[in-house]
């Protein structure tokens, strides 16, 4: 006899999501899922999963809540509102937000969900809208033990490296090293592409030698080529990686700590929200330095 599979809820079917919760239907979970938007359900519905009409329904019937929404304003409202995930999850489920979100948050849900008998556990990710495709995310988790080896098995239908890092709120803490390192390599990408353009070389066959050097890094491979063909298509929002830097920010600050770099990538970023660059992916950087060239020429 086969051993029946916890059910999981899945709130947020954007870009990371859709193939995130997609990966838990294709093995066997019964997948009940809500997006603000209805129509991004469509394809999962089609494939057998059930619709609910908000996160509190969703939670209501599943053992496992998972969540990757936009900021955190939207995971206070669809965790800690009047009828919202904590308030209507049963007593011994788990909860898992994987929105990249604010520390302090984290706790603060981990803390209301406790109160009621539930576990709450912060687990954002790393490795793009490619790593959600592939299921090859990294995964970085905070909150209790028991509730984490709990919840693993359906976690590593997303993700191929997945690290407990300590109490509620680490997974963010860690989630916010990750940023500051994108942050100061996004800068040095677009910059690096910059120059090879402007000094007559081939950016592209640049990219080739030094994609397996020293200088290599999946950003560099991944998102410079696409920096050298203009191609600003999102895979990662700007307006969701400024968000990112906010919080690195604010952390930072708690902590005592300048981080001259991860200020000026933040302050770049905004000059390309404020120029209606927001929706596009976070490699459009590279448009500051063609402005800046075209008004040096
Ligand atoms: P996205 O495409 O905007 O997806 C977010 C989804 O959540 C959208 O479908 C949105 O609904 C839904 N949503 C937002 N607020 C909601 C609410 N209050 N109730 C119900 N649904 C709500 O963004 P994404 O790229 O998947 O990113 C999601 C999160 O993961 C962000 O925190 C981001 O920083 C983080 N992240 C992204 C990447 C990446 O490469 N894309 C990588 C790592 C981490 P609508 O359809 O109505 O907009």
């Amino acid at each position: 006899m086969t051993e029946q599979k916890p059910s999981v809820g899945f709130i947020g079917l954007g870009i990371m999501g859709q193939h995130m919760a997609g990966h838990i239907l294709a093995a066997g979970y019964p997948l009940n899922i809500y997006n603000r938007t209805r129509a991004k359900g469509d394809a999962l519905v089609a494939q057998g999963a059930q619709w609910f009409d908000s996160p509190g329904a969703v939670a209501a019937v599943s053992d496992i809540t998972i969540t990757i929404v936009g900021y955190p304003a939207d995971v206070e409202q669809v965790y800690l509102s009047k009828g919202g995930i904590v308030a209507k999850a049963r007593p011994g489920a788990v909860l898992i937000d994987m929105t990249t979100s604010s520390p302090a948050l984290a706790a603060r849900i981990a803390q209301a969900a406790l109160e009621r008998g539930i576990s709450a556990l912060d687990a954002p990710v790393s490795g793009g809208d490619v790593g959600a495709k592939a299921g090859k995310l990294a995964i970085m988790v905070g909150g209790e033990t028991s509730a984490f080896n709990q919840v693993l098995p359906v976690l590593e239908l997303m993700g191929a490296n997945i690290a407990l890092m300590g109490k509620a709120g680490s997974g963010q803490h860690t989630k916010m090293a990750n940023q500051i390192a994108i942050a100061s390599t996004m800068l040095a990408v677009a910059e690096s592409v910059s120059y090879a353009r402007v000094a007559g070389l081939n950016p592209l066959q640049v990219l080739k030698v030094i994609g397996t050097g020293a200088a290599s890094s999946f950003l560099l491979n991944g998102l410079g080529p696409k920096m050298v063909d203009e191609d600003f298509a999102p895979g990662f929002f700007i307006h969701h990686f400024v968000k990112d830097m906010t919080i690195a920010l604010e952390e930072a600050k708690k902590l005592g700590l300048d981080l001259p770099g991860l200020a000026l990538a933040r302050r770049l970023y905004l000059t390309l929200i404020d120029n209606g660059f927001g929706e596009e992916g976070t490699q459009s950087l590279y448009r500051v330095y063609n402005a800046i060239h075209a008004e040096a020429g």
